[in-house]
């Protein structure tokens, strides 16, 4: 059964809570986010592709392009069947091993990229966008070629784009923000309102910011299928031409930090992300930041099913992150500062441990 919550009123966010300020470096819409990075030297902006409503994706990127010599297969799953993975990956390590960053496939789940921002400028500044330096952050960063897809889901941004945070939000207000209103006034919920794919758009009163404006639901989109949405096709063909070892994609909820590993890859990558998961929220409990989680299960809350992370890893072999960073309900963190550290804390976490012991495990070899 899909649940849904019967409202007489319009939800409001709570008394005192102006969901349309924040400070000014939390930045979270597409065209000012565009301009920062247009304005950083060594940094590199193009369009990548088109919403579903016709919006520009694009992506800026900060470190040299270098691809490996000897890479004859196209297909990753060609080349584990074949018995040698180079042959996809290419021979050799590269200089700099390359991560990428792609925010609010939700389209108001801006927190971490908002952190990954202040990531983009340490790199180019050595200081974070309060214009505090990040030395340490900026030696372990500065190991990789970094790449940044700020907004995926362009289309639900930018429905609601006056909405830039919240912080003690009524949950019910975010929910239909998030999730929609029909058009006989029923707020959407998680995750019952996945139970429809698409979301049909006629017969909403507030398309949620969850969904393009097709009504998709990019992360269960299918990459497979033949028939995916422009987005979908957008980043895999980035994955595809970039080859990035670790794709972190960023998701907004109480702050659960990296979650448990998708379920359709291979026993080795999902050790990996075991191990950054665990990384992660430890070097958050180590500063007594108020997030700090690590998994508490080996799977997803709903168990075994195909995600936007599996779909990256069969496109490019990265090793896929599925990072939840706070937004501040429950008053926990109750400031922007604080989510700002919990975020960079992973990422700078993430970058370090990448540096000791790569990305991207060894792959076995069976022959
Ligand atoms: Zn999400």
């Amino acid at each position: 059964m899909n649940k849904k919550t019967k409202t007489r009123k319009p939800a409001k966010p709570r008394p005192g809570i102006d969901v349309t300020k924040a400070p000014k470096w939390w930045l979270t819409k597409p065209d000012e986010i565009r301009e920062f990075c247009e304005s950083l030297n060594g940094v590199e902006v193009e369009d990548i592709g088109l919403t579903a409503g016709g919006r520009t994706i694009y992506a800026a990127s900060w470190g040299e392009r270098e691809m490996l010599p000897g890479r004859t297969c196209g297909s990753l799953s060609s080349a584990i069947a074949g018995g040698d993975v180079s042959t996809f990956f290419g021979k050799g390590e590269r200089k700099k091993q390359v991560w990428l960053f792609v925010g609010a496939a939700h389209g108001t789940e801006f927190e971490g990229t908002v952190a990954a921002l202040n990531l983009l400028n340490i790199l180019a500044k050595g200081k974070d966008l309060r214009g505090r330096k990040q030395p340490e952050i900026a030696k372990a960063a500065r190991q990789h070629r970094y790449l940044i897809i700020p907004t995926l889901n362009v289309d639900g941004r930018e429905r609601a784009l006056d909405h830039v945070q919240w912080v003690n939000c009524n949950p019910k207000y975010y929910s239909m923000i998030s999730q929609g209103r029909t058009n006989d006034g029923q707020i959407l919920q998680w995750p019952t309102s996945k139970l429809q794919f698409p979301i049909p758009s006629d017969e909403m009163e507030i398309l949620g910011t969850y969904f393009n404006d097709a009504g998709y639901n990019l992360v269960y989109d299918g990459p497979l299928a033949g028939d995916c949405q422009p987005e979908t096709t957008a980043l895999m063909r980035y994955c595809r031409r970039e080859m990035p070892d670790c794709v972190m994609l960023s998701h907004t909820d109480n702050g659960s930090l990296v979650q448990p590993p998708s379920a359709f890859v291979p026993d080795h990558v999902k050790q990996r992300i075991d191990q950054m998961a665990a990384v992660a929220g430890s070097a958050c409990a180590r500063k007594g930041l108020p997030k700090s989680r690590v998994p508490k299960s080996p799977k997803s809350y709903c168990g075994d099913s195909f995600y936007q992370s599996d779909a990256v890893y069969h496109a490019c072999g990265a090793v896929p992150l599925l990072i939840e960073f706070p937004c501040g309900w429950q008053n926990n963190p109750d400031n922007h500062g604080d989510i700002l550290e919990i975020g960079l804390t992973v990422l700078h976490e993430l970058a370090a441990f990448g540096g000791h012991y790569r990305f991207r495990p060894i792959d076995p070899r069976w022959k």
